[in-house]
């Protein structure tokens, strides 16, 4: 039916022949609900924008002639199409299970989407082991290594895996930071029963970078005793950290060796190969095709990081789109230049600082540099204001111009304002410690 339709819409409208194969052809049904019709075009964003423009109007009426039925016919592209997919996966596993773990994981943190190479085998099997049978061999589960290597992405893997094979399962993910603030709030409003039922009726707790509880003596206090509540129970924990539990010299005796006794695996910077397997599948994607020459150049020059080599592809296709340049090595070294010379890495810069709350923040860098005054972007942008004083040299007429344009009173206002939350609010100077030690681990 759907190919007699479509013969249809190509004799009434008289399109050319190539146009028809290239852009009506692929179309394909990918679900009907109520009146509505929903196509997936193979194309990418652009592509199926295209056909949207041009086409879709003319073949709902030719689905509705034929069908003598009034439909709407709405069109995805495949990486939309994706992302339907999991969140239809999701609120089903959600539907019959009150999980709130699921709120707070990246849907694409899977194990599917997770290229295993020489430098994380281990941990992936480690990773996968624990998810299939929680709780039962190792416990806990402690995985280390550098920023930007697949600890968060292995450990929501884990979750989701849980998740979805028992819905029932009580799985919590959390950042350090998370439970840290978490902390502060239930001593301050008297919950702190609240607190401990939160953490002590689940199966499974995972609790991303934990170094950020090194020295805070209350946390480290507390953490200690609901690791032991949950182990006790037989209860499933796994642990991120940026370095191995015997460098994290200031954590109590007690709880190092708390984290030695399960498994500790780490994940290494990745070899050129296994950069390339994460090229490829990523520009799969992105729905680009990358050329050997520029994915060679990306997996040479970016070495440390892979949420970096991610970064890399998104500006290559981005800039190369909008500046209609074809994706060629040279073209790819004018623009990474930033991000691959030697000099960037150690450097704190407004820019970076700008980047890197964002991130934390899970908000834009072009948030923090807009006007808009809602506190969720108010607040980080004061941070950055705050931290650009006390990490750079920068003078504040120049901190004011990469926040914006911002006259340099206003710097000087957030940054104060800051300043003086660090000392009344706990929870901003933990905010605080942890961007500080993200922008200079050492
Ligand atoms: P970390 O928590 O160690 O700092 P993340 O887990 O946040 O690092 O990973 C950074 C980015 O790199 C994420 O987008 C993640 O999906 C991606 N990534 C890391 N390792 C892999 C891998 N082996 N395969 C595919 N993507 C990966
Ligand atoms: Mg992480």
């Amino acid at each position: 039916k759907w190919d007699f339709i479509l013969q249809t819409f190509k004799k009434e409208y008289d399109i050319q022949d190539i146009s028809f194969k290239t852009w009506i052809k692929p179309l394909k049904i990918y679900s009907l609900e109520g009146n509505v019709i929903t196509l997936i075009s193979s194309e990418g964003e652009m592509g199926t924008v295209y056909i949207e423009r041009k086409y879709l109007k003319f073949i709902e009426i030719s689905i509705c002639e034929v069908m003598n039925k009034e439909y709407s016919v709405r069109l995805i592209s495949v990486e939309e199409k994706k992302e339907e997919d999991l969140k239809k996966k999701i609120s089903s596993v959600s539907a019959n299970n009150n999980n709130v773990a699921t709120q707070n994981l990246n849907p694409n943190y899977t194990f599917d989407t997770f290229v295993v190479g020489t430098n994380n085998n281990l941990a992936h099997a480690a990773s996968l082991a624990v998810a299939e049978t929680p709780g039962q061999i190792y416990n806990p589960l402690f995985i280390y290594g550098g920023a930007g290597l697949g600890k968060t992405h292995l450990m929501q893997a884990i979750a989701h895996f849980i998740i979805a094979s028992d819905p029932s399962k009580k799985v919590l993910y959390v950042t350090s930071e998370t439970f840290t603030n978490e902390l502060i709030e239930s001593v301050k409003t008297n919950k702190n029963t609240e607190f401990r039922n939160k953490y002590r009726n689940i199966d499974v707790l995972l609790i991303d970078d934990i170094q950020f509880i090194i020295g805070k003596l209350s946390t480290q206090e507390e953490f200690f005793n609901t690791f032991n509540d949950l182990y006790l129970l037989g209860k499933q924990i796994v642990i991120s950290s940026d370095r191995p539990p015997k460098e994290m010299e200031t954590l109590p005796d007690r709880l190092r060796t708390r984290f030695e006794s399960g498994l500790p695996v780490d994940i290494q910077i990745p070899t050129y190969e296994t950069k390339m397997a994460i090229i490829n599948k990523k520009s799969e994607a992105l729905g680009i095709d990358f050329p050997y020459e520029v994915k060679d150049y990306v997996a040479t020059n970016i070495t440390s990081s892979i949420r970096e080599l991610e970064g890399a592809l998104t500006k290559l296709s981005a800039y190369s789109k909008l500046s209609h340049t074809p994706l060629t090595a040279e073209f790819a070294e004018n623009t990474l230049k930033d991000l691959i010379s030697p000099y960037s890495k150690k450097e704190i810069t407004p820019e970076l600082i700008i980047e890197v709350v964002a991130e934390h923040f899970h908000i834009k860098p072009e948030d923090i540099i807009s006007h808009r005054r809602s506190a969720d972007i108010a607040f980080p942008r004061q941070i950055a204001m705050y931290l650009c004083r006390q990490m750079t040299q920068t003078p504040l007429e120049a901190i004011g111009k990469a926040m914006g344009n911002r006259d340099h009173t206003t710097v000087i206002y957030g940054a104060d304002k800051i300043a003086k939350e660090t000392v009344t609010n706990e929870s901003t100077k933990n905010v605080v410690d942890i961007l500080i030690k993200k922008l200079n681990p050492s």
